[in-house]
């Protein structure tokens, strides 16, 4: 079980999808004849300035917004970081925010940190199946509360909060609210005309376009402070913008808009074909958060009392790829605190594999994993005897 196997399998697209073909091309094609400033006014820069708005007009068009109310960062991070950080700068009587105990590390350490300088965070529990109840959001607020900030899919699980709902219920609160798109842009449909959210974070490299680029939107008239000082994105975040990193970003959302249905269809069928197989293999195994809404393309699988680890490195050497929890934390022995929040105990937790499909994954890649399985439990489990 030891050799690695030629063709290999990419069943971790949460953490990072390939680059695709579409956004190397249209990267190279803004790259070739030398690249100008967007902020100066010769033609270099005129050139580089209309790549920027072309990519701005695709991934303001992924989520129903206005090209004008895409503010571009380095990452999912740093929107998730703007918008925290912009609001309290912005209202600094306000100390007091609601979040969930699910949400990403960039958001859940940010937060942890703020808790240190004296802010007051109120974590809104999720059930068994990872679901948060609207109406528990709506009675953590405050009168000092700054914001409302939750995720849209959970990284880990694919649970999707009931986003549409939760905005609804806190509305008349007035209480600014930031999604977390991260894992949920391109993959489901995402209209912030039909959503009354302020500010909602994107990130290219989950949706085949480069790492290196992310996205705030923030609806016209909602303002923050920025992070980074300086006059270009409206003022809202300084610095030249990395324009091969966005031009990247803005194909991958043009390709994922086109054919979002058709994808979401064909990878739920190849995640519940994997899931039944598993099932079938391992009747023991547990599938996080299928009771709830989730997205098509995320599966959490836990496998009893047999060890994550030893079943995901077993895998990586048959040319597997898949992620145990957070990728961020890969690696970590710390059972995942999504799951963990969701009830389960700490050696359940330490048993979860998360395979994340993306759009280059395909039927054999099914069928490899689950003639691999069966196997591999084994080894694992008579390791464990
Ligand atoms: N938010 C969620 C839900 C994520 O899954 C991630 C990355 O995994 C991020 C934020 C951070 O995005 P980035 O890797 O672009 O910083």
């Amino acid at each position: 079980m030891t050799e690695k196997a030629a063709a290999d399998i990419y069943l971790d697209n949460n953490a990072t999808g390939a680059v695709a073909r579409e956004c190397l091309e249209a990267m190279l094609a803004c790259l070739r004849p030398g690249i100008g400033n967007p902020s100066s006014r010769h033609a270099a820069g005129l050139r580089a300035k209309s790549f920027l708005q072309e990519a701005r007009g695709e991934i303001a068009a992924l989520v129903g917004a206005r090209p004008q109310e895409i503010v571009f960062t380095s990452s999912g991070t740093e929107a998730n970081h703007t918008a925290i950080l912009g609001v309290l700068a912005r209202y600094p009587h306000r100390r007091h925010i609601v979040t969930s105990t699910v949400e990403h590390p960039s958001t859940l350490m940010l937060l942890r940190h703020l808790e240190e300088t004296g802010i007051r965070i109120s974590r809104v529990p999720v059930d068994t199946e990872g679901r948060l109840d609207p109406e528990a959001v709506r009675a953590a607020l405050a009168p000092d509360t700054a914001l409302v900030t939750l995720m849209w899919a959970n990284n880990e699980t694919g649970v999707l909060f009931p986003i549409a709902a939760i905005a609804e219920t806190i509305r008349a609160s007035g209480v600014p609210f930031h999604v977390d798109a991260v894992q949920a842009a391109g993959r489901v449909a995402i209209d912030v005309t039909q959503v009354p959210v302020d500010m909602l974070s994107l990130s290219g490299h989950k949706l085949h376009g480069p790492p290196g680029a992310g996205a705030l939107f923030v609806r016209k008239g909602f303002r923050i402070a920025p992070l980074l000082w300086g006059h270009q994105e409206r003022r809202m975040r300084g610095g030249t913008e990395n324009l091969p990193a966005i031009v990247g970003f803005g194909s991958a959302c043009a390709l994922a808009r086109e054919d979002l249905e058709v994808q979401a269809r064909r990878v739920r069928g190849l995640r519940d074909d994997l899931e039944r197989g598993i099932i079938a293999c391992f009747p023991a195994a547990r599938i996080h958060g299928a009771g709830a809404p989730r997205l098509p393309n995320t599966s959490n699988v836990g496998f009893g009392t047999l060890d994550g680890e030893q079943i995901m490195d077993a895998l990586d050497r048959h040319g597997v790829a898949v992620s145990l929890g957070a990728a961020c934390a890969a690696g970590g022995r710390e059972p995942s605190h999504v799951l963990t929040a969701m009830g389960l105990e700490r050696r359940a937790a330490l048993g979860a594999i998360r395979f994340s499909f993306g759009r280059y994954n395909t039927g054999a890649c099914v069928e490899r994993v689950l003639t691999l399985l069966p196997g591999i439990l084994g080894e694992v489990a008579a390791r464990a005897a």
